[in-house]
Formats: C-alpha cells, structure tokens, sequence
C-alpha cells in the first residue's frame, strides 16, 4: 500500500497553511512495516515499537533518600525531644536487617530501608550525645526522605508508550528496569540528492560560477539525529528526464526521496514537473517564509518532498515538512513544535496570511525576562543567520507587525529536531 495516497487535489497556485499541511502529513503517511530490536547503546533517536511495560518495580525495594538515621514512625516522639540508641550500620548495596523497637539505624542514601522502618532523619540535622544516640525532635513528618518500592513506576505499569521518540532519559529508565535491549521501528530509509547545475561537491575542483553544495550536508545532519538511514545520492542536473529517472529509481529502494532546490517556477526548475512526470503531485506551495516553494507528492507509492534551495528555507521547511514526514513513516507520535512565549527586541513588518520564521538569538533582559533579537540580515541564503543564532520566531499567519516589546513565540533550533 502506498505510504501517502495520491488521490487528492491539484493544487493550482494556491498557497497550503503550514498547519493544513502538517495535518495533511500526519492523515495520508502510514508508518513503514518493519521492527527490530536493537541494545540500550544503540536505542536513543529510535522509536519504541511497542509498549514497555515495567517487569519490575521502581525504585526496586524502599530506601533511603538522604545519608541519616532510619527509624520507625511508630516510635517518633511527640511532646519532648528524645534519645535513640544507633542500634546498626547499613550502606547501599548491603542487606538490612529489621530494626529493633526503640532505636534508629545509621543508614545512607540508597541504603535498602531495615524492615520495620519508615521514616528517615537526615544527619545534617542530627546531633549525637555523649553516649553516641542519636537527639531526635519533634515534628518529623512519618514517611520522610525514604523511597517507598514502586513509587516511581509500579510493577506492571506503562513505563514508556509505543511511538515514542526514545531519549537518553528513556535509555536510562529501561536500563533501570534491567532491560539490554528495546523493539524500535527499522529506520527510515532516505534517498536524498542536491539539483542544481551550479553546485558542486565539496572536496571537488570548481568552476568560476558553480557554489559548494551545503544543503545535502545539511539536510543529511538533520536526517541523521532523527534516526534515518540517509542515501547521499549526490547532485542532480537541472534537467527534466535526469531529474525524472534519479527519483524514479531512487523511489523503488527508499521510504522517501527528498530533494532541494529547483523546485520554483524559473525555467530551469525541473523539480516539479519531473515529480508529475515520475509520479504525482500533492502540494507544491507552502504559505510559508522562508520557504514557499516546497513540492511534496508520491512517486511509485514513495513519498517524495522537494524543499526549496535556499539554504534557510531548505532549513525551516524541514522543521515543517520533513520531520513530520519522517515521524510518521518511523511510527513516532506526532511531536508537535511548540513556540515558547518571550519578548521581542525588534520591530518587524510582515505580511498577513503566511506564517514567517525569523531567525533570533535570545539575551535575558535585566528585569530577568527573555528577549529576542533579530538576525539583523533576513536573506534566505545566509548561513551564517542560521550558524550564529539560537532559534526561530513564529509569527503567524495573523501577525502583520511586531513592535519591541511584543511577546512572540520562540523554537530553540534544538526542539526542531
Ligand atoms: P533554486 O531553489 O534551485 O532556485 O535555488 C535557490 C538558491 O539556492 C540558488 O541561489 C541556489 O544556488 C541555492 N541552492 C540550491 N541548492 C543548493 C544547495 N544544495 N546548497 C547550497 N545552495 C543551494
Ligand atoms: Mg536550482
């Protein structure tokens, strides 16, 4: 079955809302057959296949939180400070005997808990007397700085949903469930290639008008930290039947073929019609800035994106179009990109109807706020706006002007990925 159905409308010149386009996305792509399982070592970026279930509890057994004096709730004083005698030593990793009614028990963090006790004083606060016990006083709340079995995850209980994009905090939660391995859906297979007669790889001799291909090294990065299997197909030719044939053929070995450049309406961008030509169109306009031109389809059941050229609009487009593309195919639970609120530090005109990205570098105000400032050039051929920034400010498709002062939403470049 193909992974994005191709029945649907052409899409004339109008202009697809970034959100109509990302729901598109997430109601046509299917996720690809296909699991494995994979060790702890090699699991972060993957996506859980199916859900963990914890096979033991967590913490395993009750222990102490805080280095300190266990006891029993049950011998707490409660009108007058009291003395208890150090009645045993227990260091993490060491079995505990039960405690013995009327004595605390000289414990340290990790410590399993003695049988019998609940409660546990913390030695930064205790003071011994002459005889070596142990002054408690009065108000130490039953239950304190102990760590009951199973409060953080219970025997049984869902520890990780299925769809999950795995982190390092998910690898350390399954190794703390003693688990060496996790089922995670096979990896994305992306075929990916350059167009454009003026590019040529780095490394490779240059002609007086031909530029070092960047968004291939780019774009395969990107790739990479969302845990694909990238296929650098290198650079196509500005023409129509080379075009046709690369993703043609690129299309029967890959789960998606993505591209860049050639995708406006010059003459020499091929992109589009050769797409047609080799499969079929879904969208090809994206009321988006940087970015606008952005060509997604299928081609033989493959899906197919062509981002635009430019570097930062190559960049920006695949927050919104590729990596929900690839998220979808790998199983993954959409990951919505939240914009977090912060003050702006520019002025700004922009035109309604289309969603902008403006490239930013956050400063804390000295009121302690978070503000925004302005790549000061907007070209979207500059790499060194993206390089020497922290993020991108969404202004949506509402917005016609930002003034200083302005809280407008901020997506550190790391949350893109
Ligand atoms: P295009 O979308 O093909 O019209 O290209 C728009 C601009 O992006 C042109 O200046 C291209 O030279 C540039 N460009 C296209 N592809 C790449 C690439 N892979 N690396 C760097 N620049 C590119
Ligand atoms: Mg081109």
């Amino acid at each position: 079955m193909a992974q994005l159905s191709d029945d649907c409308f052409a899409f004339g010149g109008a202009l697809m809302p970034v959100d109509e386009a990302v729901a598109l996305i997430g109601a046509r792509v299917s996720p690809v057959q296909g699991t494995q399982t994979v060790r702890l070592e090699e699991a972060d970026h993957r996506v859980l296949a199916q859900p963990l279930f914890a096979p033991v509890p967590l913490p395993l057994f009750a222990n102490s939180a805080v280095d300190g004096y266990a006891m029993r709730s049950a011998d707490l004083p409660h009108d007058a400070p009291r003395a208890f005698p150090v009645s045993a030593r227990v260091q993490a990793g060491s079995p505990a005997a039960p405690i013995a009614a009327g004595t605390s028990v000289r414990i340290f963090t990790g410590a399993p808990m003695p049988e019998g006790a609940d409660t546990v004083f913390m030695q930064e606060d205790a003071e011994l007397d002459e005889a070596g016990r142990v002054l408690l006083p009065i108000g130490l709340r039953p239950g304190a700085n102990m760590r009951p079995a199973g409060e953080d995850i219970a025997q049984g209980a869902l520890a990780i949903p299925a769809g999950v994009r795995l982190r390092p905090q998910h690898v350390g939660l399954a190794a703390a469930l003693g688990l060496t391995e996790l089922c995670v859906t096979r990896r994305i297979r992306v075929a990916l290639f350059s167009t454009g007669n003026e590019l040529v790889g780095p490394g490779s001799a240059r002609a007086p008008a031909q530029l070092f291909d960047s968004n291939r090294y780019m774009l395969a990065a990107l790739l990479r930290r969302l845990g694909c299997e990238v296929s650098d197909l290198g650079i196509l030719r500005d023409d129509r039947a080379a075009l046709a044939q690369g993703l043609q053929q690129a299309a029967a070995t890959h789960d998606l073929v993505l591209t860049s450049g050639g995708v406006s309406t010059g003459e020499e961008d091929h992109v589009r019609a050769s797409v047609e030509a080799a499969g079929s169109l879904v969208l090809w306009r994206m009321a988006i800035k940087p970015g606008r031109p952005v060509a997604m389809g299928v081609i033989a059941g493959t899906p197919f994106i062509g981002l635009p050229g430019n570097p930062v609009a190559s960049f920006v487009t695949f927050a919104y179009v590729v990596r929900p593309v690839v998220l979808a195919l790998a199983g993954a639970r959409p990951e919505p990109l939240v914009a977090l609120p912060v003050r702006a530090d520019f002025a700004y005109k922009k035109k309604k109807g289309r969603r902008e990205y403006v490239r930013a570098s956050l400063k804390i105000s000295p009121e302690g706020l978070h503000m925004a400032d302005k790549f000061p050039r907007e070209g979207a051929g500059l790499l060194s706006s993206l390089a020497d920034t922290d993020g991108l400010i969404e202004l949506g498709e509402d917005v016609e002007r930002v003034a200083p002062g302005d809280s407008v939403g901020f997506l550190a470049y790391a949350s893109l990925i």
